[in-house]
């Protein structure tokens, strides 16, 4: 166990919950921090702030709702459908340009007002899902930039990187977490949590993934 206090970039989805607890392992103490990023689902946080109570950790808001208006895509801008086929050659419209950027930016501002260097976050370059903020090249991109840009030493953490849905849903059950990861959390586009609308892309790809992790297992 690090002795050291961990700053989780904290949505109350499938990920970041799993990296929530993954770092209640790994660290002394873990702060989740979540944003308010005009997304349609507000309750998103509501439900985040839950599960962070039930982790037993502190729990801290930012209201980023700026990101939502530089640039369109389904998860803040009512007027469009969220689970359209992604057309070729472009980004799923559920992608908010910048995101992890602003994300990753202001979580390291936070973290260095506190105290803390250690940061996690629960990007996957596996089921990248066509994001390219999500992939290896980025997070090491903009660990180095925010160390140069503040005189830090932040180790940016993202421990689902190389493994996919199923690996993630292995790693919930190996940390106990399993059940409430799968009743509590909200990945779903249309804002349902838990096994959510069952249609949309984030829930079949987390159906998928817990499928192909029970089938495993027996
Ligand atoms: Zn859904």
């Amino acid at each position: 166990m690090n002795k050291e206090v961990a700053l989780v970039v904290f949505s109350g989805g499938q990920d970041s919950t799993t990296c929530l607890f993954w770092a209640k392992r790994k660290f002394k103490k873990v702060v989740a921090l979540s944003f308010l990023y005009g997304q349609k689902h507000e309750k998103e946080v509501e439900l985040a702030r839950e599960i962070a109570r039930e982790a037993d950790v502190e729990f801290e808001v930012m209201d980023v709702s700026f990101i939502g208006k530089l640039g369109h895509n389904s998860l803040t801008d009512t007027a469009m459908a969220m689970d359209q086929e992604k057309p070729a050659d472009s980004y799923p419209n559920t992608f908010v340009p910048g995101r992890n950027l602003f994300f990753l930016s202001i979580a390291a501002v936070y973290a260095r007002e506190h105290g803390i260097n250690h940061i996690v976050t629960g990007v996957s370059q596996t089921d990248f899902s066509g994001y390219p903020d999500c992939r290896d090249a980025f997070i090491k991109s903009i660990n180095v930039t925010l160390n140069l840009a503040m005189d830090e030493q932040f180790v940016i953490h993202t421990p689902l990187m190389w493994i996919d849905k199923a690996e993630t849903w292995a790693l919930a059950d190996k940390l106990g977490v399993l059940d409430l990861i799968r009743n509590k959390t909200l990945t779903c586009y249309n804002g349902i949590p838990g096994d959510g609308c069952g249609h949309c892309p984030a829930c079949k790809l987390r159906r998928e993934g817990l499928e192909k992790y029970l089938s495993r297992k027996c």
